[in-house]
């Protein structure tokens, strides 16, 4: 059992608070730490810390921000399979997955190496007699990040390089269900030449979320996790006066249409319904075929694959997917099986009462795939986080979109089809924020932008890539005359 320190001001600091919060791992059941959850004071501290370091950190050359940037790339790629342990040790993934997770996150990281060239600003010469127009970006000074137990390494990473690359500080408040990752990439940022103060870590739960969130010397907090925190956080931010991205959950379906290539299409969804167990915010949890046959092709070809998923700790190379993340989530998604059962879907696959040799007391769900879902049942409406499959049969394509356009949550959506006017006309009408043609998770690559529509997110700023540059700066533009010896009487006129 080991005890997680908070890291502040360049050092590891052990919290004083006499709450904690117990860390499982998800594949024993086993408490593994106990984590403290940081006193308002202590997050005081980090803040007071990150104030100061932030003033010498936002006006050195950006070139030489990029220069930490580099070797923290160099020594996360170096310790990539520590990282990835790390995250699979609390929260249950698979290697490979963790590994897949870690390299979405260092593309971030690579995307801010480049920061130069992002806060190049803009400039127009001559816009008057004399006159000439810069608009630049400038730091906000200290910001935060709040991020969700799926994602321990990756989703953080969406956010800090971007924010410490365009000169801020960052106060970060992982999830208290897998906090290790974080301080594993802190240690290694620190190694790379972050100067103190510049990057803090601190635990807890939502005291310290109201905390970061009321906080005067907090300029600006990118939250990730589910939709009910996403919008409380937005609320409770903005009347601070701060600014706030807020991405919240997901139900994403995948429509698949008679002229699919059904084997693609049925190994698409097995790796995007039932990969990380389904705990991705990017998940495909509803299938869609269009059409009777189509939808009994599908079922069919997917019956066999949910049946025979390997199912395993991280320690076992050849299993596919791993345990959920603690207790409440497993008796969650059980309930939910329950729910759609008396609902009336038709349960093909039932992985509820899955047990795994030697691994009793984890919290392992079989793949589980439910047909003829309706879109009044819980298990279509909610976002389950688990790895539960619904197939929901449309008539045409038309009734596909529809369907999707009635879900609250619009984060990702895909469609397979060998058609070039069905796809175009999927990508140009269907109002979700990140399509797939194809493509069954279309995260954006880090040069890009990710963020959903509706209820998935709050605010209007996406995250990383040119958005996140914009949301960690503001826009500040010079109006300049060079030389000053133009002479002229004063003018009431409006300035043209
Ligand atoms: P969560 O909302 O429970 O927790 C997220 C963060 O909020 C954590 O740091 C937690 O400490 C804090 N928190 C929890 N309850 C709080 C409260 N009452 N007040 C203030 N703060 C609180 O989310 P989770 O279970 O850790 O993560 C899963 C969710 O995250 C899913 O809904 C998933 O779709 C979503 N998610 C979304 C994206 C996206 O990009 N849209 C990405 C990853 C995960």
């Amino acid at each position: 059992m080991y005890t997680l320190d908070n890291a502040v001001d360049g050092k590891r600091v052990r919290s004083t608070s006499s709450r904690t919060s117990p860390v499982f791992n998800p594949a024993t059941g086993e408490q593994i730490c106990t984590l403290p959850l940081s006193t308002n004071a202590e997050i005081d501290a980090a803040v007071a810390s990150a104030k100061k370091a932030q003033v010498a950190w936002g006006e050195m050359p950006s070139a030489r921000r990029a220069r930490v940037m580099f070797k923290f790339l160099e020594l996360l790629n170096k310790n990539v399979d520590d990282l990835a342990r790390e995250i699979s040790r609390e929260h249950g993934k698979t290697h490979e997955d963790a590994l897949g997770e870690c390299a979405r996150g260092f593309e971030v990281v690579e995307f801010a190496c480049g920061i130069p060239q992002m806060l190049k600003g803009e400039y127009s010469r001559n816009v008057g007699p004399g006159i000439d127009t810069i608009a630049q970006r400038q730091p906000l000074g200290v910001v935060a990040g709040i991020t969700p137990f799926n994602f321990p390494a990756m989703v953080p990473m969406w956010m800090y390089p971007m924010a410490i690359a365009t000169g801020n500080a960052f106060i970060l408040k992982p999830s208290e269900r897998d906090p290790s990752a974080s301080m594993l990439a802190w240690e290694l940022f620190m190694e790379a030449g972050l100067p103190d103060g510049i990057l803090n870590v601190v635990h807890g739960d939502k005291e310290a979320v109201d905390h970061i969130l009321d906080h005067p010397d907090i300029a600006a907090v990118s939250f990730v996790g589910s939709t009910p925190i996403a919008e409380y956080v937005y609320q409770r931010g903005t009347k601070a006066g701060k600014r706030v991205q807020a991405l919240g959950g997901a139900k994403n379906h995948m429509v698949v249409m008679p002229d699919a290539d059904m084997d693609q299409a049925a190994n698409a969804l097995m790796g995007a319904g039932f990969g990380s167990a389904g705990e991705r915010c990017m998940a495909i949890s509803v299938a869609v075929p269009v059409g009777e046959e189509t939808a009994d092709k599908l079922v069919a070809a997917l019956k066999p694959k949910v049946e025979a998923l390997k199912i395993g700790p991280s320690t076992d190379a050849s299993a596919e997917m791993g345990p959920v993340i603690n207790k409440a989530a497993f008796d969650r998604i059980n309930d939910y099986i329950d729910q759609g059962e008396k609902a009336g879907a038709e349960l093909v696959v039932d992985g509820r009462g899955f047990k795994l040799q030697g691994y009793e007391n984890g919290y392992f769900v079989g793949g589980t795939l439910f047909d003829k879902v309706t879109p009044d049942m819980s298990i279509y409406r909610d976002e389950i986080f688990g790895p539960v499959l619904s197939v929901v049969r449309r008539d045409s394509f038309e009734d596909a979109v529809d369907l999707i356009h009635g879900h609250e949550y619009a984060n990702g959506t895909a469609i397979f089809t060998r058609d070039g006017d069905t796809a175009r006309s999927f990508a140009d009408q269907i109002e979700v924020g990140m399509v797939g043609i194809n493509v069954p998770i279309p995260v954006p690559v880090a040069f890009h932008s990710f963020g959903g529509w509706k209820r998935s997110i709050f605010g209007d700023h996406s995250i990383y890539g040119p958005e996140g540059v914009h949301f960690y700066t503001r826009l500040k533009t010079l109006t300049t005359r060079w030389p000053t010896g133009v002479k002229e009487g004063a003018k009431f006129t409006f300035p043209s």
